[in-house]
């Protein structure tokens, strides 16, 4: 695989030993900056398409439009989280890969030891892992109580737009790269298909949450494979039954395998309310009273 990360010019694999070494260290590393700017960049892009699709197509009435506050409260919360990230574990995906790759450990690297997995095969085992971490992550924040509290900041949002994709509170966002790095490491997967990956899931994050809609054949033919927007809009629903669903965020094939799939609302698309009914209030909306919201009593 080192030709491919050559194409994209993020890993210098010839110096890789020294990688390591200034991503533990310093935190940021060729790979971490370049792999950055990738992400960054379908990020942006992805977020444009999603935004002039809503402004054009919106599905329901258009939330943002009668209430740009919300805007600012959730694009304050992405700006807060890359923050504390950069100056804390933003690099520890990656790190923790390079590190797992060096020292031989995780599931794909021994496989790959023991039976020698093709390249492409051990990339595509890793993000079909990462994917299904990621909705026991999803799911385990909806059961432990501790984790609601940060994770209700996400749900509270009483719209449903491409801006509730990145309205997490920072230390949600610190506390998913710590698992995220973890789990890299005990699956032993490689950097690109860390970078490939993450990059899938911010992508995916922006079209699920998007106020759009599919015409109907397409949606069900599609939702066999990936989430659409349809299926997550009823994880945001207000009835708790319905938020307890559709955790999935790239395959769909895990809220089945896992029994939590919804097909949809109990009331209709356009009439289902969004958000939480304990923080509907507009007091409850502002970006420091997000920040708060996991210290409350209530
Ligand atoms: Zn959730």
């Amino acid at each position: 695989m080192g030709k491919v990360l050559y194409c994209f010019n993020i890993i210098d694999y010839d110096h890789k030993d020294t990688i390591v070494v200034t991503t533990l260290v310093f935190g940021r590393n060729m790979m971490d900056q370049q792999a950055g700017l990738l992400r960054l960049g379908i990020f942006a892009t992805i977020l444009v398409v999603m935004a002039m699709w809503e402004a054009f197509m919106p599905y329901r009435p258009a939330g943002g439009l009668r209430n740009p506050g919300r805007w600012l409260t959730n694009f304050g919360l992405l700006l807060m989280g890359a923050a504390l990230t950069r100056f804390t574990i933003g690099a520890a995906m990656i790190a923790a890969a390079i590190l797992a790759g060096q020292q031989g450990w995780g599931v794909i690297n021994q496989a790959e030891n023991l039976i020698g997995l093709p390249e492409w095969l051990s990339g595509l085992i890793a993000i079909v892992a990462l994917d299904c971490a990621v909705y026991w992550q999803h799911r385990l924040t909806h059961i432990v109580p501790v984790f609601w509290r940060f994770h209700r900041v996400h749900h509270c949002d009483i719209e449903f737009d491409v801006s509730t994709a990145v309205r997490f509170h920072p230390f949600e966002i610190v506390a998913s790269a710590i698992y995220k790095s973890a789990f890299v490491i005990l699956l032993g997967a490689d950097p690109w298909a860390v970078v490939i990956y993450e990059s899938m899931l911010s992508g995916f994050a922006l079209f699920n949450h998007g106020n759009v809609h599919l015409p109907g054949g397409f949606d069900r033919l599609l939702r066999r494979l990936i989430v659409t927007p349809d299926m997550h809009r009823v994880h945001h629903s207000s009835l708790i039954g319905e938020t307890n669903s559709n955790y999935g965020n790239i395959l769909s094939v895990w809220d089945r395998l896992f029994v939590s799939y919804v097909d949809h609302t109990k009331t209709n698309d356009h009439d289902m309310q969004i958000g939480l009914e304990e923080f509907r209030d507009k007091r409850s909306q502002s970006l420091w009273s997000v920040l708060w919201i996991p210290f409350r009593r209530s």
